[in-house]
């Protein structure tokens, strides 16, 4: 896949379809980082609401 990555936006979700997989990288322009907590205190409660799965 021919792809843009956005330096600005590290990430290593190989499942979603924004990833640009050899590069570790999203190829959108921004994204939406929000929480399923209503008190997040790890890594693990911060989620990419951005996140599609890569059905391909
Ligand atoms: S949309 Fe979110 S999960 Fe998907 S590649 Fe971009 S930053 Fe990663």
């Amino acid at each position: 896949m021919n792809c843009s990555p956005n330096k600005s936006i590290h990430c290593t979700v190989d499942k979603c379809k924004f990833n640009c997989k050899d590069e570790a990288y999203c190829t959108l322009s921004s994204v939406d980082i929000g929480t399923h907590e209503q008190n997040p205190t790890q890594t693990q409660c911060v989620d990419c609401n951005s996140f599609v799965p890569d059905n391909k």
